[in-house]
This record gives C-alpha cells, structure tokens and sequence, in this order.
C-alpha cells in the first residue's frame, strides 16, 4: 500500500474501507492458501510431543536444512557438514553487506516477498522469502492465539502499526475494519488523551474475541479502560511490567506475549501458564554465556540465516510447564544493547520499568542516556502528577544507577514513535564505543 498512501490517504472513509479490503483480500490467499492448513494442523500437532521428540525432530530439520544450504546458497557453498554449533556466528551487518549470497538459487528473488529490519541497530537488512514461509508464519501466529483461546479467525482489534488513518486525520473514525480477516485495524498514531474514549467506544461495539497491539498503544487504551476480550496479545515492543499490570486489569485477561524477529530466526511465546516457551519447531536459539541470542531459522529456504546473532538477549529456564507442551521454557528476553543503561563504572543495567512501578500519574516515559553520568527521563504528566512522583523516580534510580548518574526530567506533550510507530522506552544515544558489550 505504501506507494498509494498518498492517494489512499485522499479517499473518504468509506472508499479507503474498500481499499483496505481489496488489499486483504488479495493478501488473504497468500497468507492461507496453499499449505497454510496443513502447517497449522502441524503446530498444533507439536504442541502436543514431548520435549525428546521434539529435540530430535528439530536435530533432523536441522540437518536437512545444512545440506540445503552449502549445496544452494553461495555464502554457505563448501562449509563442512559438521555440526551447527561448529558454524560461525552470522552477524547482522555481514548479511546487510552482500544479502544476494545469502539467497538461495532455487529461487527467483523477484518472486519473493520481503522484510525489511530497521536501521536503528546498524545497517538495514532486507528479508526475502517465499510464500510458503509467510503462510508457516501465519500458522505460528494464529497457533499463538489459540494458546489465549481465540483459534484461527477469531474477531480480532488490532492496534499494531497499521497506517490505515491518514496521520492528519483530526476526528474519529481511527479504524478500518476489514471483514476478510474479521480485523478491527485501529491506528496506532492517533491515540491521544482527547481521541481515547473514541477508541474505547469502538472496540466496546465491536466486542473483539481478542485484541492485540504494540504494548505502549494498549497501554494508553487502558488509561481509559478496556472492553471485554478472551486474551490480550502483545508483539514487537519489550513488553514492560507496568504495562503489562495496566493491560491485564483494563482489559480484565491475560496478556500472552510473543517474541520474534523480522529476520525470521526465532519464535518465543507465552502460554497460558504465564511461561515463556521457545518453538523448536520455528528455529534453533543458542544462548551464549551472557544471554546473547544465535538463532537459525528453520522454514525459510530461500534465504536461510544461519547461527544469525540477533542482537537480543534471553535467559533460559529449566523445568516443565504447567500447559503441557514441550518446547523448552525461557525466563526472559532481554532488549538490545541499546535498551541498557550504562553507568560510568561500566555496568549496563536494564528493566529500568521498575523506576516507575510505584508512580501513578504519568501517562507514558522515556528514558535518554546522551552521557555516562547523565539520565534524561521525559515524562507525559497525568493528572494528579506531583514532585513526589518525581522523587519516586529518582530514588528508584538511584537505587539501580548509583549517585554517579544524575536524573534530569523532561515533560512534554507525547512522546514520539519510530518510523513504523513503535515505542522505545529507553532511547541510548551514547557513542557506539561505549555501548559494546564486554565479551564474555
Ligand atoms: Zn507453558
């Protein structure tokens, strides 16, 4: 759609909710057709094998897609069949540099459909793949809303990045609905204080079986309440206690949170337990001695990226769930080396939520770090916002950063999106030297 956005943009309502859904439509075969069914069956078949079972299996995939690669893809060409972990680690910026020679030639790269990562971790990176890894991707997805109770084509509001309200739209309706997907499609660019209620009014109508968003934009609905969905799902975005404790009482369920990367390489997923659970059936995640995540993507041929270093980091857990599926569990995700803060002794410290979690009248943060003894912390005032609240902050910085970091309060307006509408709640704009990780 992005070439027309500005003719789309034009149109009357009622003219871009054809267009919307001309453009579902149209992708809607792409997305279910061919082998969709049979993957999901698939899934859904997995999440009932035990973890043996589904080691060996992945052992298996594993194999066949080594021999694939150094047979069809030239960066691969000639390595040795040992095993994976023998590979070296496949940087981001490697890939970025030459992707043809991570392309299979099996496949015509006119043909494929694309990815593309942001450029705020270093070089973007275009992923191509073919249409059958994008309907094993929809199978993935839709098996997740399962684990909340709301199987494949459940009514769903979606309030997750797409552009569909032209940005200088001023009154509501903030939505398209598309009736393919049975999607309420809310913009994630409009949800001011004033537009809320609005917000709130439509999903109470349209009573969606689930909802499912960037954390920071169901966030701001819970400021004003929630309708009455069977599960809460969040992607994209770390999701943040707080949010989390604001989403689950507003929206009166739980929040299922998934974890994967546009690169294709790993899918973790919360369960019903409340247990993160990796999906061996999705790729194979190595965790190195200081959480850094290497990830081989297991269901996409055409560009396969193996032991990829995504830039995450996870910590594992040991142990069965409660759910009774197999996958193995992981404690947490971590964010990117840019989602720390760094002291000047050299420490790097996340989950900086924690600095708001007794506040009660901000509406939305962010923390900058522009120098080592210096935290920017900008600040979206609720009402009731008082100097105490300020002093909660940074006592509770304090306790984490040291005296060695001064606090400093920014208030403003709102707060501003990425391109692709996502939140960042810490923002480090420290010069890259200082932002490397000590190698373990
Ligand atoms: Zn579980």
């Amino acid at each position: 759609m992005k070439r027309g956005k500005g003719i789309y943009d034009a149109l009357p309502v009622w003219a871009q909710t054809i267009a919307v859904n001309a453009t579902s439509a149209r992708g809607y075969r792409q997305k279910y057709g061919g082998s969709f069914r049979h993957i999901l069956a698939q899934l859904e078949s997995n999440e009932r094998k035990s973890r043996d079972q589904l080691l060996a299996e992945q052992q298996d995939a594993v194999r066949r897609l080594l021999r694939y690669a150094v047979v069809h893809v030239p960066a691969y060409k000639g390595r040795s069949l040992e095993n994976l972990k023998e590979w070296p680690v496949l940087e981001k910026a490697t890939v970025a540099a030459q992707p043809e020679k991570f392309l299979s030639d099996e496949f015509d790269p006119r043909r494929l459909m694309e990815l593309h990562t942001s450029g705020t971790t270093g070089s973007p990176l275009t992923v191509r793949f073919p249409v059958e890894t994008h309907q094993t991707e929809m199978a993935f997805r839709w098996r997740h809303k399962a684990w909340g109770g709301t199987p494949f084509l459940s009514r769903g509001a979606y309030v997750a990045g797409h552009p569909v309200v032209p940005p200088n739209q001023q009154r509501p309706p903030f939505w398209r609905w598309d009736r393919f997907e049975k999607r309420l499609l809310c913009s994630s660019y409009h949800l001011t204080p004033q537009n809320l209620p609005a917000y709130l009014e439509a999903l109470r109508r349209y009573a969606p079986d689930f909802v499912h968003g960037y954390p920071s934009s169901l966030y701001l609905l819970a400021q004003v309440g929630g309708c009455k969905p069977k599960a809460a799902f969040t992607a994209s975005e770390t999701l943040l206690d707080f949010q989390r404790t604001a989403i689950e009482a507003a929206f009166g369920t739980k929040v299922f949170n998934w974890y994967g990367n546009t690169e294709l390489t790993c899918n973790i997923v919360e369960c019903a337990a409340g247990n993160l659970h990796y999906r061996t059936d999705y790729g194979v995640l190595e965790l190195l001695s200081d959480g850094t995540m290497i990830c081989t993507g297991l269901n996409n041929r055409a560009m396969p990226l193996i032991r990829y270093r995504v830039g995450d980091r996870a910590t594992a857990k040991t142990g069965d769930c409660a759910c009774g599926c197999g996958f193995p569990l992981i404690e947490r995700v971590e964010g990117r080396v840019e989602d720390y803060i760094r002291t000047p002794d050299g420490r790097f410290v996340g989950r900086m939520d924690h600095l708001f979690k007794d506040v009660r009248h901000v509406r939305e943060a962010q923390i900058i770090q522009r120098r080592l003894d210096e935290i920017v912390v900008r600040i979206v005032r609720a009402d009731g916002y008082t100097d105490a609240d300020a002093d909660i902050v940074r006592r509770e910085a304090r306790q984490r950063l040291g005296d060695a970091v001064a606090v400093r309060f920014e208030y403003v307006e709102a707060i501003e999106r990425t391109a692709a509408g996502k939140f960042r709640f810490i923002v480090s704009q420290l010069p890259p030297d200082q932002l490397k990780l000590p190698m373990p």
